[in-house]
């Protein structure tokens, strides 16, 4: 298997050469020459596998290049039911995913009982130990540098605490995160973990990674990485979960069920697009926003208008505060046909792009038009009001307690469903982890994890610094043994 730019620029690489890679070298995204398919004999096989054989399977289509008992002892040590058991109440940790059932034929798939409590554990707890296989193998070291607002931050230093090889030095803005999420990350007090914050905004910590990954001698001296979310490793450990939560919420692989997902990047609804091309019974995929909905409107209308920063609306679904999903353009890769030449010239327009009142393209009308209706996608965007009322709603109802990224799927795939499918609402953090939203919903605090109980008073190991890159790259120069 080999993967290729969307851009169609860029010399075709196996799967542990683009595993340390970001953007291919012509801009584009990585993705498989084709995607690979699953037969039915394959998914009558796959019903009863554990999640760790399922992911082998899985990802032994995507990363041909490891030979596969060693793919097989990764994956069998990153999904363990020690590692995805946060102590909440009431979850089968055995299954890594449980499927919580509301009512008969509307399901929540629970992917927050990672180290974190949120998503983003089960791709990057694999990424972790890949990374540290694939450095071990070429005898080398990774200096991962990146930029936090909360989730993706302690998501990867969790991640990366203690693997050989590796460091992390991961920026944050200086006292704009919640008690909770700076007790998360700078608790941590691993040796190979830096955790720096900035006396600024989220928005100058970004800007610092991107001087320090310009400055292209500096950063191959210094062997430094990243871990954004359009690493192809990180979409490919996604589709894994899909196939589980079909097999969970189905008797047999001729039913059909419609996911829901809330969304901002774009990485996770586009493993499920990828799950559903190499033939997983998905007849609806649900993209849920919150009111930066730059996305529910291509799906509605077929123009696409990304926003600067200045139309980004800050919310009570953080996560989902974006306005220029990163993995977008691998699915119009697909949806033009993988015309590299179309994708190059959307994204020069894109790229372009300075007001937000003209769509950087409109495929309303073009053969695209017509073709995204093959897809199976259909969208809606929920609002802080909204969000509100369906954490209450599944309080009072169910008594579950819902994060807000969560209640903004929950909203919108409830109201897009086609009836006769099997609603499964993608759990993308737990409630934990947004008390104030919590509290303003239902007058009182999320239950906490055993596992994060008392974080607050651990002692904390954090570097607090101006927003200079000079002092940065010193800092970083500094950690890094000759
Ligand atoms: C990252 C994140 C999302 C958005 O996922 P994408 O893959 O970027 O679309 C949604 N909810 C939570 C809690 C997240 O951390």
């Amino acid at each position: 298997m080999k993967y290729i730019s969307t851009r169609g620029q860029s010399p075709a690489k196996t799967f542990t050469e683009i595993l340390l890679a970001g953007l291919a070298p012509d801009g584009g995204l990585y993705l498989p020459e084709e995607y690979p398919q699953v037969t039915r004999a394959e998914l009558d096989a796959w019903r009863t596998l554990s999640y760790a054989d399922l992911a082998y399977a899985v990802l032994s289509k995507f990363a041909t290049d490891i030979p596969a008992a060693d793919l097989q002892a990764i994956v069998a040590r990153t999904y363990t039911a020690d590692i995805y058991n946060n102590g909440r109440a009431d979850s089968d940790f055995s299954q890594i995913t449980p499927l919580r059932t509301l009512v008969p034929g509307v399901h929540i798939l629970e992917l927050s009982n990672g180290p974190t409590l949120a998503f983003k554990d089960m791709a990057m707890q694999l990424l972790g130990n890949l990374f540290e296989y694939a450095l071990d193998k070429q005898h080398q070291e990774l200096n991962i540098l990146g930029a936090t607002s909360g989730d993706t931050g302690s998501a990867a230093e969790y991640a990366m605490r203690g693997k050989r090889g590796i460091r992390v030095f991961m920026l944050s803005p200086n006292g704009k995160m919640s008690a909770f999420q700076r007790a998360q990350m700078y608790s941590l007090q691993d040796e190979n973990i830096h955790n720096i914050a900035i006396n600024g905004m989220f928005d100058d910590a970004q800007d610092m990674v991107k001087a320090v990954s310009n400055d292209h001698a500096y950063k191959a001296a210094h062997k430094i990485g990243t871990v954004n979310s359009i690493n192809w490793g990180r979409v490919s450990a996604q589709i894994v979960y899909y196939f589980k939560g079909y097999f969970a919420a189905t008797q047999s692989n001729d039913e059909q069920v419609a996911f829901s997902v809330p969304s901002g990047n774009f990485g996770n609804i586009c493993a499920g697009h990828i799950a559903r091309m190499m033939g997983l019974p998905i007849g609806q995929l649900i993209l849920a926003t919150n009111e930066n909905d730059v996305l529910d409107e291509f799906f509605r209308t077929g123009a696409y208008r990304p926003r600067g920063t200045d139309h980004t609306y800050q919310t009570s679904s953080p996560s989902m505060d974006i306005s220029k999903a990163s993995n977008f353009e691998r699915f119009v890769y697909d949806l033009v046909g993988r015309d590299g030449e179309k994708v190059r010239e959307f994204w020069s327009r894109v790229d372009a792009a300075s007001s937000t009142d003209t769509a950087a393209f409109d495929i309303k009308g073009s053969d695209c038009w017509h073709e995204l209706a093959k897809f199976k996608f259909s969208s809606g965007k929920s609002t802080h009001l909204d969000r509100l009322k369906t954490i209450r709603e599944l309080w009072e109802e169910y008594g579950v307690m819902v994060d807000p990224h969560t209640a903004d799927g929950l909203k919108v795939g409830l109201e897009q469903r086609r009836p006769g499918l099997p609603l499964i609402c993608l759990e993308t953090a737990l409630p934990a982890k947004f008390e104030e939203t919590i509290v303003e919903a239902l007058g009182r605090k999320p239950e906490r994890p055993e596992s994060m109980m008392g974080i607050e008073e651990l002692p904390q190991k954090v570097e607090v610094m101006d927003a200079d890159v000079m002092q940065l790259k010193a800092f970083i120069s500094a950690h890094i043994p000759n």
